[in-house]
């Protein structure tokens, strides 16, 4: 292996759209997929990647493989906050003077955590997982944080704030092409998917005929619909707003955008991860089928005695042993859990056990 800086494997998907593999460092994920949207004005790109000098590498060589550069950029359209997605968003702002677009929900995200006093952060994060049954030994490092002043910038915290606005439904102020946003909230709250209602370009022609892919038009879906994973749901939060947490339900808005996605029958998936794909629908399908499995093994372990949802995070199953499973991970783990046990509320098959403290659940009889 080699640390030399390489140009990165640019997919020409036809149709003035580019996919450039933008790397995310110590991730098993291994890379965002940042997508050129060519347009009348100039390339779009759709997400940026992880805010690090390779990954910003990755990115220029990238754009000029696609015969074009970062000082060209136009606009930047961020399918949601995450920083693998708009790490570097700022960035290319500043080297190209591109306008930055996202959802409304995910830009308050953005705000709150550049404007949250990381010490503020830490407290919630303690208080909110003492509430969800955290033993002390979990929570006495934050504690420890807390008190020895080592506190780093809360995640997130140097996000750019965008300058536009995605509105949900409407079609995008692009030249010359037809991109529509999709609200896709449940990963975050303000994740959207962009809809390319323009005829697939097909792969070329095989034996004289053009081989089309049916369905309309193609997808770039974020984080919302992977071919191989699924992404984490946990609740959204906001240490200003406690009881945000227990309005939310991102879980049942998550599989709300799921079936949005499939009637959409889109020809083709832009996924941010991975790779792209056809049948959509198929892909909603086996999701919905995963969750709703998910959502019934949880609602047999609350048959026993009630848990708390760290103790319902300990019995779920994960892709390793909980005892393997590290610090940062565990507090993902509990989040998705708890994403779990609101879903399950919401539906009448779980409650919350009265005058539980920390709060325990079980099945409803
Ligand atoms: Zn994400
Ligand atoms: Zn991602």
């Amino acid at each position: 292996m080699t640390n030399a800086p390489h140009t990165p494997q640019v997919t020409d998907h036809g149709g003035g759209v580019w996919s450039i593999p933008v790397p995310i460092p110590d991730n098993p994920l291994g890379h965002t997929l940042v997508h050129l949207l060519d347009t009348g004005r100039g390339p779009v790109l759709i997400d940026t990647g992880w805010d690090d000098p390779a990954s910003w590498d990755a990115l220029e060589r990238g754009l000029a493989a696609c015969g074009t550069s970062i000082a060209d950029v136009h606009g930047v359209l961020v399918t949601h906050h995450h920083p693998d997605h708009h790490g570097l968003s700022g960035q290319v702002r500043e080297a190209s003077g591109a306008w930055i677009a996202m959802h409304e929900a995910d830009a308050a995200v953005v705000r709150r955590s550049r404007e949250t006093d990381p010490h503020r952060w830490l407290d919630y994060l303690a208080a909110k997982l003492t509430a969800a049954g955290a033993p002390d030994a979990h929570t006495a490092p934050l504690h420890e944080a807390r008190a020895g002043g080592r506190m780093r910038r809360m995640p997130g915290g140097r996000g750019a704030l965008p300058d536009r606005e995605i509105v949900p439904g409407e079609l995008l102020d692009l030249a010359g092409r037809r991109l529509r946003a999709i609200w896709t909230p449940g990963h975050t709250p303000g994740h959207v998917c962009l809809h390319l209602e323009e005829r697939h370009p097909g792969r070329g022609p095989a034996g004289g005929e053009v081989d089309v892919p049916q369905g309309n038009g193609r997808l770039f879906s974020g984080d919302h619909l992977l071919p191989g994973i699924t992404p984490h749901i946990g609740l959204y939060e906001d240490p200003d707003d406690a009881a945000l947490a227990d309005r939310g339900d991102p879980l049942g808005d998550y599989l709300a955008s799921l079936e949005r996605i499939a009637a959409l029958d889109p020809a083709e998936v832009l996924p941010a991860h991975q790779y792209a794909f056809a049948d959509a629908a198929g892909r909603v399908r086996e999701l919905l089928t995963h969750h709703a499995e998910r959502l019934a093994s949880l609602r047999t372990l609350l048959t026993g005695r009630p848990l708390t949802p760290w103790e319902l995070a300990e019995s779920m199953e994960w892709n390793r042993p909980w005892a393997e499973i590290p610090y940062g991970s565990r507090n993902i783990a509990v989040a998705e859990a708890e994403a779990h046990l609101r879903r399950l509320v919401k539906l009448g098959e779980a409650e919350a056990t009265v005058g539980s403290d920390p709060v325990t659940y079980q099945a409803t009889s």
